[in-house]
């Protein structure tokens, strides 16, 4: 049985927690998409810990994880990530890393550097962790697959070669920066294979004999829909796909396996980077008293420390959110933060040219909404520690029915805590 847990929104709704709570029972979990460029935040009874790279399945030693061929794969930042749990008192974890996955290279750090230098107050808001240079290089078919590091030497620096060509037009020119040394480039390559080479593998075959065996597989996403390639509000998406059906192309399973799609959507809304933003809270000290509330220790990037924008839950996202990953199950997340609210504002429409639309408009469009929203009562009370649904106080019952209402999904997990065990389930099925 594949499932996946993925992002309904804007990235950072708590899917490493879940990830990390549902692969209790999984055999495998996969990252099929992305780079270092998230975070995944996880607490459990190894301490805390931010994952950029490695799946949220290497706290269980039973389970096996995969970076799948559609990652952005960062060697060293991998290597530094396994050292730093297993440091930590995490037994070592089992990785396997598809020899089809392709590589961060050093120079496509640089060129998300130089390039967002360059675009200066119109930039991105990068992480700069050279995921957009990687994905052009992947579909311009320049790019660097794991096998590539165990070609021949001669092939190897060939194709450095001919790359750094037209690589060094636009450092020269462009970016007035130093040139590659595709020397030093091949020595890093070589370093990378060593390090590499205990988990390499062939994961389409393992993933077809772990589906064909019966095993519990887990595709993890990272970011959300909304910061998709295709679907997400571009331009200021990530450069992948961040749904669900990519999974099935990020490892190479069929897509019908994939049997559940839990769309993780938190209880609030907060963004990284520039974009619309449509439900954005304005008001600085409303903005930033969510903020330090919010999450296990506030709002503040994984990768990066930056404060994360703030705004109130938003249904029109959300529904589109949900409807794009194929949503079988919400899993509505850091709900307790928000039980200091007198009232909880949340947004349910789009007024745009005059008139109120529910659906999520493209880009253009989203320049001119503006929010409209319904004022909840709040429940002003903790609610930690709660395991059963019907012990949530009357209020908060609410917020979540109104929104399932409006979302049109159902919500079947509630996390009230950053720890495994706070997770309250709302269908036998789970
Ligand atoms: P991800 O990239 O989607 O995994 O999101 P993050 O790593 O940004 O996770 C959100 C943050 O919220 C992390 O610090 C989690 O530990 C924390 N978190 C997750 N679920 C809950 C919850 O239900 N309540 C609280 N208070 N924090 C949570």
């Amino acid at each position: 049985m594949v499932k996946a847990v993925v992002g309904a929104n804007w990235g950072d709704e708590g899917k490493g927690k879940i990830t990390d709570m549902l692969a209790q029972k999984a055999d495998v979990v996969v990252r099929f998409q992305g780079g270092a460029n998230a975070g995944h935040t996880i607490k459990n009874k190894y301490g805390k810990f931010a994952l950029h790279t490695l799946p949220s399945g290497v706290f269980n030693e039973n389970t096996v994880n995969v970076i799948g061929n559609g990652v952005a794969l960062n060697i060293p930042i991998l290597m530094g990530e396994i050292d730093n749990i297993v440091s930590k008192g995490v037994p070592k974890p089992i990785i396997l890393i598809s020899e089809r996955a392709q590589l961060i290279m050093p120079y496509h750090i640089k060129f998300d550097e130089y390039e967002e230098e360059r675009l200066a107050g119109k930039s991105f808001g990068s992480t700069k962790s050279g995921i957009a240079p990687f994905y052009s290089d992947k579909f311009a078919k320049i790019g660097f697959q794991v096998s590539d590091l165990w070609d021949s030497e001669e092939n190897l620096r060939d194709k450095i070669e001919s790359v750094s060509v037209q690589k060094n037009v636009l450092l020269e020119h462009l970016y007035h920066k130093p040139p590659i040394d595709a020397d030093e480039t091949y020595d890093t390559l070589m370093k990378y294979k060593d390090m590499i080479a205990p988990y390499v593998c062939d994961v389409f075959s393992y993933l077809r004999d772990a589906i064909r065996d019966g095993k519990t597989i887990l595709l993890e996403g990272q970011l959300g829909t909304l910061k998709d390639c295709d679907h997400g509000i571009y331009p200021m998406v990530t450069s992948s796909n961040t749904i669900a059906a990519y999974g099935a192309v990020g490892c190479g399973i069929p897509p019908y396996e994939i049997k559940q799609v839990i769309s993780v959507c938190k209880a609030y809304s907060s963004a990284v980077g520039a974009g619309e933003f449509v439900s954005e809270i304005h008001d600085e000290a409303v903005a930033d008293e969510l903020r330090r509330r919010g999450g296990d220790g506030g709002e503040y990037g994984a990768t990066t420390g930056r404060p994360r924008r703030m705004g109130w839950f938003d249904c029109v996202a959300s529904k589109y959110g949900c409807a794009l990953q194929g949503t079988t199950d919400v899993a509505f997340t850091v709900l307790d933060v928000l039980g200091y609210l007198d009232e909880i504002p949340v947004c349910t429409g789009y007024e745009i040219g005059g008139e109120v639309t529910t659906q999520f408009p493209v880009t253009r469009l989203l320049h001119d909404a503006k929010p409209v929203y319904e004022v909840l009562p709040g429940w002003k009370c903790d609610i930690s520690g709660i395991r059963e649904y019907d012990k949530l106080p009357e209020n908060c019952r609410k917020y979540i029915e109104f929104i399932e209402k409006k979302i049109g999904y159902p919500i079947t997990m509630i996390s009230n805590g950053p720890s495994r065990d706070d997770i309250i389930y709302r269908n036998p099925r789970n």
